[in-house]
Parts: C-alpha cells; structure tokens; sequence
C-alpha cells in the first residue's frame, strides 16, 4: 500500500497541476458557448423579426426611435432570434452577462434613418396636375348627379 502511494506521490511530483491558475490563466470558451446575444446595430433594419420569434418576450424593437432592446435576465439563450434575423446581425457573444444586483435591460440605439431622396419636381408637378384632374372629374361628376 505505502509503496503503491510513494509511486504516485512522485508521479505527481513531476506532472504539471491539472488545474487552472484562475484568475491569472482565464478559462477559454468552447466554439458554442451560449453567453449573451450582441447585436451590430449599424446593420438592423427594425423588421421586428427577433422579437416576434423571441420565445421569451426579451426583445423589443422600437422603429420610430430606431432602438433594439433585450432583457438579459429574459433572455434563455436559444438562438431563435439569431437565425431568424434577415440582415444576421445578431450573434451569440461567449462571454456571460456580469451578474448584478438589478435585472439587466440593454437598449442599443441605431444611427438615424437617412433622409429620403427629393422627389424629381417635373414628377412631383406632373403628380399634382393629375391629382388636381382627379378632384376636378370628381366635382363635375357630382354636381351632374345633383341635376
Ligand atoms: S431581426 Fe435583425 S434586422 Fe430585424 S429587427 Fe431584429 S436584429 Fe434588426
Ligand atoms: S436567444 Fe432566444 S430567448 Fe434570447 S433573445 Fe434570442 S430568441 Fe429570445
């Protein structure tokens, strides 16, 4: 028995520590670590697809003010929105969300819409001339039904 231990106190001796020097030596993720979802806000495009396949309700996305919002304590890390997201600009992040004492809620806001291209005038004159035939039409049917 004391000769079986002494054979493998000495092993040991000369073999490196099987365990991590945490938190000098980080641990490294794996490829499909569930951390928390990221979003590249640049790329949204605010079709509310994630939030209507989200299973859970964590996300909300607002169109008018053009933010995307997610509730990280919600959140069950399915992936739904992820690959359901047309422009795929949501990713999975590996690294957790830092635990706190009030539930988290992240609201990333998009850079604003650009404005819509001017209408060519001769269009936008012909347009009017035709809405404006319309309405006159219109009068003159009605006031021939009067009769
Ligand atoms: S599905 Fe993608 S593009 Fe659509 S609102 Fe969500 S994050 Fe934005
Ligand atoms: S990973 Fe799943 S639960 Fe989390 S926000 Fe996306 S769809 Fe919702």
């Amino acid at each position: 028995m004391i000769m079986k231990f002494t054979k493998f106190a000495l092993k040991n001796l000369f073999r490196k520590p099987v365990t991590r020097d945490y938190p000098n030596v980080k641990n490294e993720f794996c490829e499909r670590t569930r951390g928390s979802v990221t979003i590249n806000i640049e790329d949204c495009i605010y079709c509310g697809s994630c939030q209507r396949k989200c299973p859970s309700g964590a996300i909300t996305v607002d169109r008018n003010a053009r933010t995307w919002t997610i509730d990280r304590m919600g959140c069950v890390q399915c992936e739904n929105c992820i690959n359901n997201c047309p422009k795929k600009c949501l990713h999975m992040d590996k690294h957790y969300t830092t635990p706190d004492f009030t539930k988290t809620v992240d609201t990333f806001e998009g850079p604003p819409a650009p404005p819509k291209p001017a209408m060519d005038p001769e269009k936008l004159a012909a347009l009017k001339a035709a809405a404006a035939a319309k309405k006159a039409a219109a009068q003159k049917e009605a006031q021939k039904s009067e009769e």
